[in-house]
């Protein structure tokens, strides 16, 4: 099994799924060139993906996705609304893909369950894959925690979960009040403090694995995310040695949490 971040941040946002007979890119906002090399040493070759899922229409999630399906001729599955808002240029029509109502659906041997997250696009969604048994989810960009998303992520085994941004960093921080603002309301990106609470609901609701993502590089640091999120599981009474939880680096695949 493979579940990792490929890159992870607003520079561009990459996730692979494979079960062995079937792999899943969540995302391509980077260049198909620079994806290529990250997924190989993540151990797939681009030869060898099925499917392309998408979460939303920005550029940091979808720059990639055009190429990458004409290159290799892949499916890309998104809600409308993210079609209707996605730039990739001409496709092919049979690779055009989307899911009704929220509804699980088969990829291959797995399983998608998209679920809605309240962010500042046409219809953003996270997703839940499932396979032999066992359930990962990407959980980024998401402005708060609905109690949708905390109902469809019970039980999940692993989860890539946002951490955007430290609330002081962004307050202090040299962005411009509006940005500030939309960053930190209800339809923009995760707080530390917020990642937090709901990685210990996670962990207490049998999740053994998460890796913070989608760090801001103005607002954040991976100590800051790491400190923050760690000191409140510990705080909880969740014990951090039976768990694995690790930071996304910006540039590089993560660690393994398949
Ligand atoms: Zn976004
Ligand atoms: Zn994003």
């Amino acid at each position: 099994m493979i579940f990792r971040t490929l890159v992870s941040g607003s520079s561009g946002n990459a996730v692979l799924f494979s079960d062995d007979n079937t792999n899943i890119l969540i995302d391509c906002g980077i260049s198909a060139k620079r994806l290529i090399p990250l997924l190989c040493q993540a151990g797939i070759s681009a030869q060898n993906l099925d499917y392309i899922l998408v979460t939303h229409e920005h550029t940091d999630h979808c720059m990639g996705v055009g190429v990458l399906s004409r290159k290799f001729n892949l499916p890309v599955i998104a809600s409308v609304g993210t079609w209707q808002g996605m730039n990739v240029g001409r496709i092919n029509p049979e690779n055009i893909v989307t899911f009704n109502n929220y509804d699980s659906f088969e990829v291959g041997t797995a399983t998608v369950t998209p679920f809605k997250i309240p962010h500042d696009a046409n219809m953003p969604t996270g997703y839940v894959i499932e396979s032999q048994g066992k359930k990962y989810a990407v959980a980024t960009d998401m402005g708060h925690v609905t109690m949708n998303i905390a109902e469809t992520l019970k039980e999940c085994n692993s989860v890539i979960l946002e951490a955007n941004y430290d609330e002081q960093m962004l307050i202090n921080g040299s962005y411009p009040q509006s940005l500030k603002n939309r960053i930190a309301g209800k339809f923009g990106h995760l707080c530390n403090a917020d990642c937090a609470r709901f990685a210990s609901y996670l962990f207490e609701n049998g999740t053994e694995k998460i890796i913070l993502g989608h760090l801001s590089d103005e607002n954040n640091t991976p100590e800051t995310a790491f400190k923050t999120v760690s000191e409140k599981i510990t705080s909880d009474g969740v014990v951090l040695e039976d768990l694995s939880l690790s930071v996304a680096p910006r540039y590089e695949i993560s660690i393994n949490i398949g």
